[in-house]
Parts: structure tokens; sequence; C-alpha cells
């Protein structure tokens, strides 16, 4: 129902432009001309580039309806819309004068022509894995001005006539736009003053780190994750998202870190007494909201992170569903939280752990990665169990598309991505 009022919400936001023509128009009267469709269509990429910049303005707030996935498709959608807008627009202009016409108020246009079509390449290219995720990340920020140019672009035009309807359309607009940047920016500082104390660092195993933190009133459902920040001698870094891999009961909240970078090496590096500031939580990955006979988790390494959060919580109230988990690690000492695991397995007798190493020498156990014939052969009932899927990207693609030619219908196929592009 919310979410269906925000849909409602956005398509009157596109279409009031639409019906503030139309009136115009229709006051005028007359033939309609090339130019005022050139018109019509730039208010139209106004709007597009206004719900593109608020979808993730408004991200702590509207995430939780539409999911994250979701949210990032709407923010690239909106904006390839936008694009082919503007890009008729200009077309449309260049038809009538046979050249874009000349003046001072073309600048922000043309400023935030080129850097929509920047940011959408770049996007594409860190999707592709052409463009690193870094370059990706900071020439990203420049997208913020997009909405602001385009609208000065807007005011430069309407100089003059600021009382119609459609320079009110525009101030409205850029108002909201800047209350939820405000809104954002003060949330922020928000989290930053109620961080959250670190307790404990726990090392699992040669590359893996668990920060143990104060809970506060931090609440969350297993499978969940947050944007953390650290605060290591007066030093704040930038947000990175991790999973909890505690389970909402417990008095403290915990995320388990593997090194793979700048940000991640340092997690050894803090200490009982240091700061997390949390944001969140976020993410729909959750075997709360599905009702089934079956739950199936197929983690690679690091993703066992929210699987292991739900377990935690599956031991805490005493589950008696069935739960499997097929979990692949390259060798035995990448495998963490091992004793837990087996605490589990004695006491939910309906809970099964299979590990699958790649690397091992040792003709013990599964070998290999997780497969058609490892489903098989120990998921009983496979067409009505729900997966729950996080690890490699590669492991991901693998495991829902064998899934998928299995048969099992893609409602029961779940999967937390570890990354943002
Ligand atoms: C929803 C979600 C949950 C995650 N949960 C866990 C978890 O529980 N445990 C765990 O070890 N890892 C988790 N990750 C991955 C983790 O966020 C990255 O490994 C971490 O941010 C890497 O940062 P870095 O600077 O150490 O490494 P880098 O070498 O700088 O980056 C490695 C890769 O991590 C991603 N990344 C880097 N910085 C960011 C950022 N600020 N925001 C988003 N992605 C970034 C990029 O894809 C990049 O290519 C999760 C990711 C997502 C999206």
């Amino acid at each position: 129902m919310k979410r269906m009022l925000l849909f409602i919400g956005w398509s009157l936001c596109a279409a009031v432009p639409l019906y503030l023509w139309s009136a115009t128009m229709a006051a005028q009267g007359g033939e309609i001309a090339l130019l005022d469709v050139a018109g019509l269509l730039g208010h139209l990429a106004y709007a597009f580039l206004f719900l593109q910049a608020c979808v993730i303005l408004a991200f702590p707030w509207t995430e939780p309806l539409l999911g994250t996935q979701s949210s990032y498709e709407i923010h690239e959608k909106f904006g390839l819309m936008a694009l082919t807008a503007l890009l008729s627009h200009g077309f449309l202009f260049v038809a009538v004068y046979g050249g874009l016409p000349r003046g001072f108020f073309l600048w922000p246009a043309h400023a935030a022509f080129f850097l929509l079509c920047l940011n959408l390449l770049l996007s594409y290219g860190a999707k592709a894995g052409v463009i690193g995720y870094h370059l990706w990340a900071e020439t990203h920020k420049s997208a913020a001005l997009i909405f602001p140019l385009f609208f000065l672009h807007g005011a430069l035009i309407f100089r003059g006539s600021y009382s119609t309807p459609i320079a009110v359309y525009y101030g409205v607009l850029f108002l909201l736009f800047m209350i939820l940047a405000i809104c954002r920016l003060k949330r922020g500082e928000r989290l930053k003053r109620h961080a959250h104390k670190i307790l404990d660092i726990i090392k699992e195993n040669h590359e893996v780190w668990t920060v143990v933190c104060e809970k506060k009133r931090f609440k969350y459902v297993p499978g969940q994750y947050a944007f953390i920040r650290t605060i290591h001698n007066g030093r704040i870094s930038a947000p990175h998202p991790f999973s909890m891999t505690s389970q909402p009961r417990e008095k403290n909240v915990a995320f388990t870190v593997k090194w793979v970078g700048d940000f991640s090496s340092t997690i050894h590096h803090l200490k009982p007494g240091d700061s997390l500031v949390i944001d969140g939580p976020y993410g729909q990955f959750s075997f709360l909201k599905y009702d089934s006979p079956e739950m199936v988790f197929i983690a690679g390494g690091i993703g066992i992170t929210p699987l292991f959060s739900m377990l935690r919580y599956a031991h805490a109230v005493k589950s008696r569903h069935p739960i499997l988990l097929l979990w692949g690690n390259k060798r035995k000492d990448d495998i963490i939280f091992r004793q837990e695991l087996k605490q589990m397995t004695l006491d939910m007798e309906r809970f099964k752990v299979v590990h699958i190493l790649s690397r091992e020498k040792s003709k013990r156990g599964e070998r290999g990665h997780v497969d058609e014939e490892r489903i098989k052969k120990y998921v009983e009932q496979p067409y009505r169990a729900h997966y729950f899927i996080c690890g490699p990207a590669g492991l991901q693609k693998n495991t829902v598309r064998i899934l998928k030619e299995m048969g099992v219908e893609e409602k029961r196929i779940h999967v937390e991505k570890f990354s943002v592009v």
C-alpha cells in the first residue's frame, strides 16, 4: 500500500508539467508548435531529474518500501528517462532554429547534460566491470550538481515571469530537493552524535574480524545490513555496507568484516572504546518474510554474514523449521563461526550444514563448488523450498541459473548482492 502511494506520488509529480503545459496550450488556442513540445520535454526532464535525485536523497526513508536493488534500478531508470527527454528537447530546438539558440541561460543546461551523460556512462562501465569502483564512486559525487544546474537553467529562462504556474512548479521541486538534502545531512549529523561504542574486536580467522558494539536503540531483522563508518583517533571513515551477523534479540550488534581493501583492512586496528556510526537497517533479505516448508541457505565465503544472522535468530527462538546451509569456502581454515555452527546442529535437529571446499586436498567431505548435483542431493523439497543466496557474483549467478533451470520459481529465489553498482 505504502509502495503504491509512493508510485502515485511520483507519477503525479511527473504529470504536473504535462497538465500545466496542456492548460497553457488550451488557453492560448491555436496550433501547437514544435517549440511548445520542446518546452514540455524540458519540463519532463526536470521532473525526472528531480525524481532521480530524490530516490537517493530519500533512501533512508524509501528503501524500506522499495528495497535496495529496486531503489538503485529506479534511480537508473529516471536517469535514462531524463536523458531521453533532454535529447529530444535539444533536437527539437536544433530542428526549429537550425542550431541551438545562444545565451548564458544554456550553460547550466549544457553542464547538467554533460554530467548526466558522464555519470550514466561511468555507471554502466562500473556495472560491466570496465571501470573500478573508486573511480565510479568519486565521479558519481558530481551527479549531485545535475538537478540544481537544471533548476538554474529554468530560473534563467523564467526570469521576469516567476509567478507563472510552471515557474512555481520548478521552484517547489527545488525547494523539496533542498529540504530533502538538509534532512539527509541532519540525519548524518544525528547518527554521528549517537555513534555506537565498540565493545570488542574478535579475530575470526586470518582475514576476517568481527566488530561488536553497543546496540542502543538500533532495531533490525536478521539478514539486513547497515552502512557503517568508523571513528578512530578522531577520524571518520566513508560509509561502507555490512550485514549484521548478530541477531536482533542479542544485547549487542555485530558486523563481520573480511579484509579486501582500504576500509576493511583498518577494522583490526579498532579498539574497544572507539566508535561506529551505524546508518540502517536496510535490505529485504530475510527469511522472516516467507513461510516455507524448507529454507535453503547458499553462501560463498564471507557471504555467510546475513545468513548467519538468520541462523543465530533461528537458534535463539529454538526454531524447528528445516534449514539447510550449503556453504562454499576455499579451505577449511576459511570457515568462520565453526564452533557456533556445531552447537547449532546439536541444538536444532532439523538444521544441516554442508561444507563444500574448492581447494582442500583431502578427499573427506564435499569438494568443488555449489552445483546442481549438491542441490539435488541435499535439498529435500527443491520446488517448495525458499533459497537465500549470498556470495561472490559468480556463485550468485551460477546458483540462480541452476535453480531456474531446475524449474524453481523465481519468487522462491532471494539474492543479497555485496555490491552497490
Ligand atoms: C548489502 C551489502 C552487505 C555487505 N555485507 C558484508 C559483510 O557482512 N561482510 C563483508 O566483509 N563485506 C560485506 N559487504 C562488502 C563490503 O561492503 C565491501 O567489501 C567493503 O565495502 C570493501 O571496502 P574496502 O575499502 O575495504 O575495499 P575496496 O578494495 O576499496 O573495495 C572492494 C569492493 O567493495 C565495494 N566497495 C568499496 N567501498 C564501498 C562503499 N563505500 N560502499 C559500497 N561498496 C563498496 C566495491 O564493490 C569495491 O570494488 C557487503 C556489501 C553490501 C553491498
